[in-house]
C-alpha cells in the first residue's frame, strides 16, 4: 500500500498536469509561434471530490459559465476532459468528453469519443481544456507539446480559412500533412461551421456525437484542435499494486465471451436483439417491426467487415470497419455503423439496405452530424408528410416549395435520405428546418407536429422504445442531457442484470431508485472515462483500486466514498440545469409514450407508459430531490454542494 499523497502543488499519479483555460481572443495565442502556457492544478478538493473526466468536467463548466448564456455566445465555455487512468496500460479508459451548454436543448451537453486525441492530450499535459471566447475568423488551434518540458507547451490560433466547407477526412488530411502524423486532431465539418444544433466534433472517423458539442465549436469559429504530443510516459503512484489489477483484470476479460463478441462484431447484434425483445423503434417510434429488417442482422455486415478499429491502449477493438464491395453503393465504407446509427438511418427512417446505411453513416461522419438526431429528424419528417402535415403551404416561407416537392418523402428511399443528411448539413431548403432539431421544428410548422417529434429536452431519443423498458425509457426522461441511453443504461431490463436487484421491464413502477443508481454508476466510470464497451468484466471494486493505485489518494479506493462522489456528479449536473431554468416539466418523454401502445412488439405489444409520475416521484426520492426534480438544500449540503 502506498501512502496517500496530497494533491498540489502538482498533480498525483497518472494525471497529467493540470487543466488549461484558453481564451480564443487572447492576441497572444494568434502572435506567429503562439504563446505559451502550462495547464494548472485544480483546486485540492477536486481530486477527492470529483476524481477527474466528468467530475472535473461538471465542476468547472459549473464554475466557467453564467447562467443564462446563450449556448452559441463565446461566452459558452467549451471543455474538454481525459481521465486519470486515460494513457496508462489501463485498457478502455483513454476516452474523451465534451461539457459545455447545448445549443440543441440548452440544458447540459455530454459527449464522449475515442481514439487517441485523449492519450495525446494526456501526454501533452493536459487532464482538461476550456475555451471560451470565439476566433475572429475561421481558424486551428495548435497546442505544441512536442518539446517535451510540460511548461514548454505552446497554443497558437492559426487562420484557416482554406479549410471552410471541407469535411472531416478533407480537413483531417490536410491539416495532418501540415503539421505531421504525430499530430492528433479534433475537428467539425460543414454541419459545424453552419451551426447545425447537433454537429459533432470528429477525431478520425470517432465522433463526439451528441448534444451539439460541434455546434458551439463553430460558434467559436473553430475548426480543428491540433495536439502534437511529446514522447511521454505516465507512471501510477504504485506501480506495482496497478500492474497487478491491470493483468488481473486482462486475464479474466480475455476469456469471458462479451470480449469476443465486441471484437467480432461490435454492437450490431443489438439490432436483432432489441428487435426480439420488442424494444426497436421503426418509422419515427410508430411500430417496432419492419420487412426486410433481417437484412439489418449481424451476417449482412460480416459480410461486407474488412478490420477492427481500436482506440488508444483498447484490447477489445470493437471498431467494424466496412466496405461495400457490390450494388450502387461500391465503393462506400465507414468505420461503424453501431447498433445505434444503424438504427437511426435504418429502421427509424424505413431503411434495410446495410450498404445505404454504411453510405449514410460515413456521410454523417464526413459532414459532422450525429447520426442519431439526425435520423430522428427525417423520420420526423417523413412521419409528418406520411400524414399530410408538411408540404409547400404548411413550411409558409421557410422552406422552399422546390426543397419539399422535389424530393420523393417516402419511407426507406436511401437517395432521399442521403439527400436530406447533405441539406441538414447546407442547411438548403427543409434542411435548415431539420437543422434545428425536431423540437425546434415543430414548434415553427406547429398544427399538432410536436406530437411526432420524438425528444427528451430537445435531444432526439436513441434506439431503444421507452415504452418497451420503462427504467431504461425513463431514464431519457430524466437525464441531465436529454434523451440518451449513455446517461444510465437500465441493462437490468435490457440484459437482466441483477445488479442492484433484477427488474421486469414491463413494471410500471418501482424504477425510479435504480434509474438513481445507473446514472450514478455511469457517473463514477466517467470520471475514469471507462468505455462501455470496454467494461467486460469489470466491476467497482476494481474501479477504486486502479483509481486508488494509479493516483495514490486512499480515498478514492473506497466504495462508499466513490458511490457518494457519483451521486455528487449527478446531482451538480441537475444544478446545472435548474440554474438554466429546468424542472420537471422538462423530465418528459413525447406524448405518444404516454398514449400509444406499442404495435408488433412481440412481447412488448400494448405496452405504454402508464405510471410516468409516480417514476419521476420514485426517481426524485432516491436522489433527494423536491418534487419539482430540484436537489434539496438538505441533499447539497450531504453532497457538498450547497
Ligand atoms: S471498446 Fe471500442 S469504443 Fe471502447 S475503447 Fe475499445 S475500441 Fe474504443
Amino acid at each position: 500500500m502506498s501512502a496517500s499523497i496530497p494533491p498540489g502543488p502538482g498533480l498525483p499519479g497518472t494525471y497529467a498536469g493540470g487543466l488549461l483555460a484558453l481564451s480564443l481572443i487572447d492576441p497572444d495565442l494568434a502572435r506567429t509561434g503562439g504563446a505559451r502556457r502550462e495547464p494548472a492544478p485544480p483546486p485540492e478538493s477536486w481530486v477527492r471530490d470529483y476524481a477527474g473526466g466528468r467530475g472535473w468536467g461538471i465542476r468547472w463548466l459549473t464554475d466557467l459559465s453564467t447562467p443564462g448564456t446563450d449556448p452559441l455566445a463565446p461566452q459558452n465555455p467549451l471543455v474538454f476532459v481525459t481521465g486519470p487512468l486515460g494513457a496508462t496500460k489501463a485498457r478502455g479508459f483513454s476516452r474523451w468528453i465534451v461539457m459545455t451548454r447545448s445549443p440543441l436543448t440548452g440544458a447540459l451537453a455530454r459527449s464522449v469519443c475515442g481514439g487517441d486525441f485523449g492519450a495525446a492530450l494526456k501526454f501533452a499535459g493536459i487532464d482538461g481544456l476550456a475555451l471560451t471566447g470565439a476566433a475572429a475568423e475561421l481558424s486551428v488551434l495548435v497546442l505544441d507539446a512536442s518539446a517535451g518540458d510540460p511548461g514548454a507547451l505552446r497554443a497558437e490560433l492559426v487562420p484557416a480559412g482554406e479549410l471552410q466547407g471541407l469535411d472531416t477526412q478533407e480537413t483531417q488530411r490536410v491539416l495532418l500533412k501540415k503539421y505531421g502524423d504525430a499530430a492528433k486532431i479534433a475537428c467539425i465539418g460543414p454541419a459545424g461551421e453552419n451551426l447545425v444544433r447537433y454537429a459533432t466534433i470528429t477525431h478520425g472517423t470517432r465522433t463526439a456525437s451528441r448534444c451539439g458539442v460541434g455546434t458551439v465549436m463553430g460558434s467559436k469559429n473553430l475548426k480543428a484542435l491540433v495536439v502534437i504530443p511529446p514522447r511521454r510516459r505516465l507512471e501510477a503512484a504504485d506501480p506495482a499494486a496497478f500492474e497487478t489489477l491491470v493483468r488481473d483484470h486482462y486475464e479474466r476479460m480475455k476469456v469471458h465471451p462479451r470480449f469476443a463478441n465486441m471484437r467480432t462484431a461490435g454492437t450490431i447484434p443489438m439490432t436483432e436483439k432489441v428487435h426480439y425483445i420488442g424494444m426497436l423503434s421503426v418509422k419515427n417510434f410508430q411500430t417496432a417491426t419492419l420487412p426486410g429488417l433481417e437484412n439489418l442482422y449481424t451476417d449482412a455486415f460480416q459480410a461486407m467487415k474488412t478490420g477492427n478499429h481500436a482506440c488508444w491502449g483498447c484490447a477489445t477493438r470493437c471498431g467494424q470497419v466496412h466496405h461495400v464491395r457490390f450494388g450502387p453503393f461500391a465503393g462506400e465504407w465507414s468505420e461503424g455503423p453501431e447498433y445505434e446509427s444503424v438504427w437511426a438511418l435504418g429502421p427509424e427512417v424505413g431503411l434495410v439496405d446495410p450498404a445505404a446505411i454504411i453510405a449514410a453513416d460515413h456521410l454523417c461522419d464526413r459532414l459532422g452530424l450525429d447520426t442519431i438526431s439526425s435520423g430522428v429528424c427525417i423520420g420526423f419528417l417523413f412521419e409528418l408528410a406520411q400524414r399530410g402535415l408538411v408540404g409547400p403551404a404548411e413550411t409558409g416561407g421557410l422552406v422552399s416549395p422546390e426543397a419539399v416537392l422535389g424530393l420523393d418523402l417516402a419511407w426507406g428511399d436511401a437517395a432521399t435520405i442521403l439527400e436530406l443528411l447533405r441539406m441538414i448539413a447546407s442547411r438548403e431548403g427543409i434542411g435548415d428546418l431539420l437543422a434545428e432539431g425536431t423540437r425546434r421544428a415543430a414548434e415553427t410548422l406547429g398544427g399538432g407536429t410536436d406530437h411526432y417529434a420524438m425528444h427528451a429536452k430537445g435531444l432526439e431519443l436513441p434506439a431503444y422504445d421507452p415504452r418497451g423498458a420503462k427504467a431504461h425509457g425513463m431514464g431519457y426522461a430524466v437525464s441531465n442531457i436529454g434523451g440518451s441511453h449513455m446517461y444510465g443504461y437500465a441493462r437490468q431490463e435490457i440484459s437482466a442484470y441483477q445488479e442492484p436487484r433484477p427488474l421486469d421491464p414491463q413494471a410500471d413502477t418501482e424504477k425510479g431508485d435504480v434509474i438513481a443508481w445507473n446514472q450514478i454508476r455511469k457517473a463514477i466510470e466517467e470520471t475514469l472515462i471507462l468505455c462501455n464497451f470496454a467494461d467486460t468484466a469489470m466491476d467497482l471494486p476494481f474501479l477504486a483500486g486502479t483509481l486508488r493505485s494509479t493516483t495514490g489518494i486512499e480515498e478514492l479506493g473506497d466504495l462508499d466514498h466513490l458511490w457518494l462522489l457519483g451521486e455528487r456528479i449527478v446531482t451538480l449536473e441537475r444544478q446545472f440545469n435548474v440554474r438554466e431554468g429546468f424542472s420537471r416539466a422538462d423530465d418528459r418523454l413525447p406524448e405518444r409514450m404516454f398514449t400509444e401502445p406499442l404495435v408488433d412488439a412481440g412481447p412488448n405489444t400494448g405496452e405504454f407508459i402508464r405510471e410516468p409520475d409516480t417514476i419521476l416521484d420514485e426517481y426524485y426520492a432516491a436522489l433527494g430531490y423536491d418534487d419539482q426534480g430540484r436537489p434539496t438544500p438538505a441533499t447539497l449540503e450531504r453532497l457538498g454542494l450547497s
